[in-house]
């Protein structure tokens, strides 16, 4: 498997309870490499754009309305298999499903709550990361 690079965000969650530092110990610690990373206040827009795939689902406005909620970091990570790999270190969207040693077991508080996203495709990997960053911005 080649290097690949994913794209992440420490929710409004993460933020308010200064947990960035704990989380990116974990993310780092995994094996992935954040090359980008910036603090941001996302716009409504913003937030309705990244999560546009879950619009007509029943919690889509509490989700913009979370993730505009506060400050979010939003990164990219490198390594091996990044998509999959942050995905596991993630673990389950729901954290009372999530595995042991995983960021949302640890330090998640609800389904909604979730303290960190991660793409779930190379692809959509692509399309996040040059949502929220330019290629001068990342160094790998
Ligand atoms: P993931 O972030 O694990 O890829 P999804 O893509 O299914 O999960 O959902 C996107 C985000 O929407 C979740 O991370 C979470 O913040 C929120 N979400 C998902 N399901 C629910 C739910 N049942 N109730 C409230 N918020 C939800
Ligand atoms: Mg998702």
């Amino acid at each position: 498997m080649a290097t690949e690079r994913t794209f992440s965000i420490l929710k409004p969650d993460a933020t308010k309870r200064n947990l960035t530092g704990a989380v990116n110990a974990v993310i780092e610690e995994a094996g992935l490499r954040i090359v980008g990373q910036r603090r941001i206040q996302m716009s409504r827009a913003q937030a309705e754009t990244f999560y546009e795939v879950h619009k007509e689902r029943p919690f889509f406005g509490e989700l913009v309305a979370f993730m505009t909620s506060g400050p979010v970091v939003v990164q990219v990570l490198e390594g091996e298999n990044a998509v999959a790999r942050y995905r596991e270190v993630m673990g389950a969207t729901n954290p009372a499903q999530a595995a042991e040693g995983t960021i949302r077991k640890k330090f998640a508080q609800s389904v909604g709550e979730n303290t960190v996203h991660g793409s779930d495709s190379a692809e959509n990997a692509r399309i996040e990361i040059a949502q929220f960053f330019q290629d001068g911005d990342i160094a790998g």
